[in-house]
């Protein structure tokens, strides 16, 4: 069926579970994507490029663009602020395709509510807690406070997988892009209500 919207492809996870190394990994094989760049004020990274990684800017920026209705979504996580701009989401929708969103568990929740006709969930982990801590500690580019709270974050985002579609547990990296190869490609043919409704219509008139 021709779709007359994109669709939506959430992912969670803790910090360290693979979600970037996962997605690059299936970038050749899920066809015309566009994986949005969140904004945000924490401090850059090293490695880190803004407009590439994330749009880097002052909590003052962020929340003018609060008052101007500019987010589709944002959320307080780890102290900082971070956010989804509505203008090239609709932009991707528009151009029917999938959408590509790295955010955290009230991420999901706004999307799901918003619009989850055309969302499809999926929570990456590590196989456990000691080895998201082994993996942290091995990427360095956070001090201990930081590793510390993101491990804290990370124990209570995981009491919320049920809100997902699907859970990845990130133990092999090409077993674990299988799957999600699979589930992207699956989350571009979910119909949203207004095809549903033009289909049905349609179709009681042939
Ligand atoms: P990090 O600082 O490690 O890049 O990201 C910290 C957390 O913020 C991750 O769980 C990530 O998924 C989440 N995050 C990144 N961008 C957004 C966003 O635009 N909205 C929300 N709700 N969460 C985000």
């Amino acid at each position: 069926m021709n779709t007359n919207s994109g669709a939506i492809l959430v992912l969670s996870g803790p910090s360290g579970a693979g979600k970037s190394s996962l997605i690059n990994k299936i970038s050749d094989d899920i066809g015309d994507f566009y994986f949005s760049i969140s904004t945000t004020t924490r401090p850059i990274r090293d490695g880190e490029v803004n407009g590439i990684h994330y749009y880097f800017v002052s909590e003052e920026e962020f929340k003018k663009d609060i008052e101007d209705n500019l987010f589709l979504e944002y959320a307080v996580v780890h102290g900082n602020y971070y956010g989804t701009s509505l203008k090239p989401v609709r932009k991707a929708l528009r151009e029917k395709k999938l959408i590509i969103f790295d955010i955290d568990v009230q991420g999901n929740t706004a999307i799901k509510n918003r619009l989850g006709d055309i969302t499809t969930s999926v929570f990456i982990t590590p196989p456990s807690l000691s080895e998201l801590q082994k993996r942290l500690e091995n990427r360095s580019t956070d001090e201990q406070e930081v590793i510390d709270a993101r491990l804290k974050m990370a124990k209570r985002e995981i009491q919320r997988i049920s809100e997902y579609d699907f859970l990845i547990i990130n133990d092999e990296i090409n077993e674990a892009s299988r799957t999600l190869k699979k589930i992207a490609n699956a989350s571009r043919l979910k119909i949203s209500h207004d095809d549903i409704n033009i289909f049905v219509n349609k179709w009681e008139d042939l």
